[in-house]
Protein backbone atom coordinates (compact mmCIF):
# COMPACT_ATOMS: atom_id res chain seq x y z
CA UNK A 1 0.00 0.00 0.00
CA UNK A 2 1.22 3.14 -0.89
CA UNK A 3 1.54 6.16 1.82
CA UNK A 4 -1.68 7.58 -0.02
CA UNK A 5 -3.83 4.65 -0.13
CA UNK A 6 -2.63 3.64 3.65
CA UNK A 7 -3.95 6.97 4.90
CA UNK A 8 -7.41 6.97 3.04
CA UNK A 9 -7.45 3.58 4.49
CA UNK A 10 -6.94 4.95 7.95
CA UNK A 11 -9.61 8.01 7.45
CA UNK A 12 -11.91 5.64 6.31
CA UNK A 13 -11.66 2.96 8.67
CA UNK A 14 -11.67 5.53 11.66
CA UNK A 15 -14.62 7.12 10.35
CA UNK A 16 -17.10 4.43 9.81
CA UNK A 17 -15.57 2.14 13.47
CA UNK A 18 -16.58 5.90 14.93
CA UNK A 19 -19.06 6.28 13.63
CA UNK A 20 -21.06 3.07 12.16
CA UNK A 21 -23.58 3.56 9.77
CA UNK A 22 -26.87 2.29 10.17
CA UNK A 23 -26.08 1.33 13.65
CA UNK A 24 -29.24 0.70 15.70
CA UNK A 25 -31.48 -1.75 16.21
CA UNK A 26 -33.67 -2.05 13.35
CA UNK A 27 -37.78 -1.89 13.55
CA UNK A 28 -39.72 -4.54 11.86
CA UNK A 29 -36.67 -6.65 10.58
CA UNK A 30 -37.46 -9.74 9.22
CA UNK A 31 -34.38 -11.47 10.33
CA UNK A 32 -31.81 -10.77 12.81
CA UNK A 33 -28.67 -13.13 12.91
CA UNK A 34 -25.85 -12.59 15.70
CA UNK A 35 -22.45 -13.29 15.67
CA UNK A 36 -19.36 -12.81 17.51
CA UNK A 37 -15.65 -13.62 16.99
CA UNK A 38 -13.54 -14.93 19.78
CA UNK A 39 -10.33 -14.56 19.30
CA UNK A 40 -10.67 -10.52 18.84
CA UNK A 41 -13.97 -10.13 20.88
CA UNK A 42 -16.23 -8.66 17.87
CA UNK A 43 -19.80 -9.06 18.40
CA UNK A 44 -22.62 -7.95 16.43
CA UNK A 45 -25.94 -8.52 15.36
CA UNK A 46 -27.29 -7.91 11.96
CA UNK A 47 -30.96 -7.33 10.78
CA UNK A 48 -32.63 -6.84 7.67
CA UNK A 49 -35.74 -5.81 6.66
CA UNK A 50 -36.72 -7.93 3.15
CA UNK A 51 -39.43 -6.65 1.54
CA UNK A 52 -40.78 -10.05 -0.05
CA UNK A 53 -42.17 -8.38 -2.92
CA UNK A 54 -39.33 -7.10 -4.92
CA UNK A 55 -36.88 -9.11 -2.90
CA UNK A 56 -34.79 -6.18 -1.77
CA UNK A 57 -33.25 -5.02 1.61
CA UNK A 58 -35.22 -1.82 2.63
CA UNK A 59 -33.53 -1.39 5.47
CA UNK A 60 -30.23 -3.03 7.52
CA UNK A 61 -29.03 -2.12 10.88
CA UNK A 62 -26.69 -3.42 13.39
CA UNK A 63 -25.72 -3.36 16.58
CA UNK A 64 -22.63 -4.59 19.10
CA UNK A 65 -19.38 -4.03 19.32
CA UNK A 66 -15.99 -4.84 18.10
CA UNK A 67 -12.96 -3.51 16.67
CA UNK A 68 -11.87 -1.16 14.12
CA UNK A 69 -11.83 -3.18 11.37
CA UNK A 70 -14.82 -5.16 12.33
CA UNK A 71 -17.07 -2.00 12.84
CA UNK A 72 -15.45 -0.15 9.72
CA UNK A 73 -16.62 -3.51 7.67
CA UNK A 74 -19.99 -4.03 8.71
CA UNK A 75 -20.83 -0.39 8.55
CA UNK A 76 -19.38 -0.48 5.04
CA UNK A 77 -21.45 -3.71 4.22
CA UNK A 78 -24.26 -1.51 5.50
CA UNK A 79 -23.91 1.02 3.12
CA UNK A 80 -23.82 -1.02 -0.25
CA UNK A 81 -26.05 -3.63 0.59
CA UNK A 82 -29.41 -1.46 1.71
CA UNK A 83 -31.72 -1.89 -0.97
CA UNK A 84 -30.30 -4.37 -3.13
CA UNK A 85 -32.11 -7.51 -4.10
CA UNK A 86 -31.07 -10.47 -2.22
CA UNK A 87 -28.95 -11.58 -5.26
CA UNK A 88 -27.15 -8.63 -5.46
CA UNK A 89 -26.37 -8.24 -1.83
CA UNK A 90 -25.22 -12.47 -2.01
CA UNK A 91 -22.65 -11.23 -5.45
CA UNK A 92 -21.62 -8.41 -3.08
CA UNK A 93 -21.15 -10.97 -0.32
CA UNK A 94 -18.71 -13.09 -2.94
CA UNK A 95 -16.66 -10.54 -4.11
CA UNK A 96 -15.72 -9.13 -0.62
CA UNK A 97 -14.81 -12.95 0.42
CA UNK A 98 -12.66 -13.45 -2.20
CA UNK A 99 -11.06 -9.93 -2.06
CA UNK A 100 -10.68 -10.85 2.04
CA UNK A 101 -9.36 -14.15 1.80
CA UNK A 102 -6.81 -12.93 -1.35
CA UNK A 103 -8.36 -15.56 -3.72
CA UNK A 104 -8.93 -12.30 -5.68
CA UNK A 105 -5.99 -9.88 -6.19
CA UNK A 106 -6.80 -6.63 -4.97
CA UNK A 107 -5.98 -5.28 -8.08
CA UNK A 108 -9.30 -7.08 -9.47
CA UNK A 109 -11.68 -6.64 -7.10
CA UNK A 110 -14.30 -5.41 -8.42
CA UNK A 111 -15.04 -1.60 -8.55
CA UNK A 112 -19.28 -2.40 -6.84
CA UNK A 113 -16.95 -3.38 -3.36
CA UNK A 114 -16.23 0.62 -3.18
CA UNK A 115 -14.46 1.70 -0.21
CA UNK A 116 -14.75 -1.55 0.64
CA UNK A 117 -11.08 -2.47 -1.49
CA UNK A 118 -9.57 -0.18 1.07
CA UNK A 119 -9.98 -3.66 3.30
CA UNK A 120 -8.06 -5.78 0.85
CA UNK A 121 -4.57 -5.05 2.77
CA UNK A 122 -6.38 -6.97 5.33
CA UNK A 123 -5.90 -10.31 3.79
CA UNK A 124 -2.24 -10.37 4.65
CA UNK A 125 -3.36 -11.36 8.20
CA UNK A 126 -5.47 -14.03 8.82
CA UNK A 127 -6.47 -13.16 12.46
CA UNK A 128 -7.82 -9.67 11.10
CA UNK A 129 -9.92 -11.68 8.49
CA UNK A 130 -12.36 -12.85 10.67
CA UNK A 131 -12.58 -9.29 12.57
CA UNK A 132 -13.50 -7.94 8.63
CA UNK A 133 -15.66 -10.74 7.71
CA UNK A 134 -17.95 -11.50 10.87
CA UNK A 135 -20.68 -8.96 9.76
CA UNK A 136 -20.83 -10.77 6.29
CA UNK A 137 -20.74 -13.93 8.08
CA UNK A 138 -24.03 -12.56 9.68
CA UNK A 139 -25.21 -11.12 5.98
CA UNK A 140 -24.79 -14.76 5.07
CA UNK A 141 -26.64 -16.29 7.39
CA UNK A 142 -29.40 -13.91 7.31
CA UNK A 143 -30.17 -14.33 3.61
CA UNK A 144 -29.95 -17.88 4.28
CA UNK A 145 -32.40 -17.77 6.86
CA UNK A 146 -34.86 -15.08 5.55
CA UNK A 147 -35.28 -17.76 2.41
CA UNK A 148 -37.94 -19.51 4.44
CA UNK A 149 -39.96 -16.55 5.55
CA UNK A 150 -40.98 -16.13 1.57
CA UNK A 151 -41.64 -19.66 0.79
CA UNK A 152 -44.48 -21.86 2.13
CA UNK A 153 -44.10 -24.66 -0.73
CA UNK A 154 -40.85 -26.42 -0.23
CA UNK A 155 -39.30 -25.13 -3.91
CA UNK A 156 -36.30 -24.18 -2.32
CA UNK A 157 -33.49 -26.85 -3.41
CA UNK A 158 -33.05 -28.56 0.22
CA UNK A 159 -30.58 -30.78 -1.10
CA UNK A 160 -27.31 -30.39 0.36
CA UNK A 161 -24.40 -29.22 -2.25
ZN1 LIG B 1 -11.72 -7.69 15.65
Amino acid sequence: MDLDLEELYQTVVLDHSRKPRNFGPLADATVTVSGDNPTCGDEIALSLRLDSATDRLEAVGFTGSGCSICMASTSLMTTKIKGKTRAEATALLADFQGMITGQTPAAEAPKTLGDLRLLNGVAKFPQRIKCATLGWHALKGALAESAPVNFSLDNHDGSKS
